[in-house]
């Protein structure tokens, strides 16, 4: 197999045993004799695994008794409509950090009108930066954020304090540093950026926040219904749980989220440190707010004109994934916890190598 440096901003690089133990499962699961994706997800064997999911979570992120998590369909997006389903009575407030924050405040909108309110927002510097100095309406339901900026790659680096629940997207940015869960009243996220495959959406909800609203809420969209069942009340996707588990015991055995988050500074410091030494490169993220996960740079002034080149002299040394999202433009390089530092050490030298020669 061709080696590459694999930097795709979702689906992503994934930890190699994770995907070595999915198709050993696909073959045979447990010594069954049956691919995993042909047994009865009401074995003993799926309801193990299930299970070992479950544990896997709490114990890498602490989750604390009082919350539930749920393993289902429908990917980050469809928790746009199912938070505010869940939650929202009177007032939601939502802070706009990006594309997926935008959509999240739509969502809210288009289901529940003028009930769903954008505290602030980053749209006037193209979300370059992560606003601050806002206030969180005492009066909402609950105060939305996402975590991580996939598209611009700006973070929200600590546990917000929030007069009122805290809803996180973390879906590019779950399990790649500490997160103290109790800070939280929702924390959801698509599985294909850090814990696993397309397929299926982790949701760790703090339980007493259910059960408030007034109106129906139709049964696939309401958490109780999963909760209650333990993630089966249908069909759950076993092949994505299945890889899901198999990611979290590699980063179990990494160091867990500590490992994780100390391989992710690295990283991260090794590529920022080069686009700020290299007088062709210029980050676009405020340097405060810089994502630990997403890595955006453009040409800098003067060498606008060598973006194809670089592009270009990338790939030839094997880098994959490394152009910017529409909206940025530019170079975009997702460092996800299963991104190895060799892979960001090459990209660095691919830098330093196209400078020695266009600078
Ligand atoms: C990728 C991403 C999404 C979309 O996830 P889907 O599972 O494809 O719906 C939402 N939010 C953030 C922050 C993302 O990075």
């Amino acid at each position: 197999m061709k080696t590459v440096h694999n930097f795709n901003a979702g689906p992503c690089v994934l930890p190699k045993p994770a995907i070595e133990a999915g198709i050993e499962a696909l073959k045979d699961f447990k010594g069954s004799g049956m691919s995993v994706i042909e047994i009865s997800h009401r074995s003993k064997d799926w309801e193990a695994s299930m299970a070992e999911c479950e544990g896997l979570w709490r114990e890498l992120l602490n989750i604390p008794d009082n919350y539930k998590i749920i393993f289902v369909g429908g990917g980050a997006s469809t928790q746009f409509m199912m938070v505010p389903f869940n939650l929202l009575e009177n007032k939601a407030a939502y802070l706009e950090t990006g594309v997926w924050a935008k959509k999240a405040f739509a969502e809210a909108k288009l289901c529940f009108g003028e009930k769903a309110v954008k505290v602030a927002s980053s749209a006037d510097k193209n979300f370059t930066y992560v606003p601050k100095g806002y206030e969180i309406p005492k009066d909402a339901d609950y105060f939305h954020i996402t975590t991580n900026n996939t598209i611009y790659g700006t973070e929200i680096h600590k546990d917000l304090d929030s007069p009122v629940p805290l809803v996180a997207d973390m879906s590019s940015d779950i399990m790649s540093r500490p997160v103290d869960v109790s800070k939280y009243g929702i924390i959801y996220g698509g599985a294909q950026k850090n814990v696993g495959t397309a397929g299926v959406t982790f949701v760790i909800v703090r339980e007493d926040l259910l059960g408030k609203v007034s109106r129906a809420i139709p049964t696939m969209v309401d958490y109780r219904t999963q909760i209650k069942e333990g993630s089966m009340f249908n069909t759950p996707p076993v092949f994505p749980i299945l890889i899901m588990t198999e990611t979290l015991k590699w980063v179990k055995a990494n160091g867990g989220v500590p490992g994780m988050y100390e391989r992710n500074l690295k990283k991260a410091a090794l590529l920022y440190n080069e686009i700020d030494r290299n007088k062709m490169f210029i980050g676009t993220a405020e340097k405060e707010d810089r994502s630990l996960m997403n890595i955006c740079f453009v040409m800098n002034k003067g060498y606008e004109d060598k973006e194809e080149a670089f592009m270009a002299f990338a790939k030839e040394r094997g880098m994959v994934g490394i152009k910017g999202h529409r909206s940025v433009g530019g170079f975009r390089a997702s460092v996800y916890n299963a991104c190895p530092v060799e892979s960001v050490q090459a990209l660095v030298k691919c830098m330093q190598d196209f400078e020695q020669v266009n600078g």
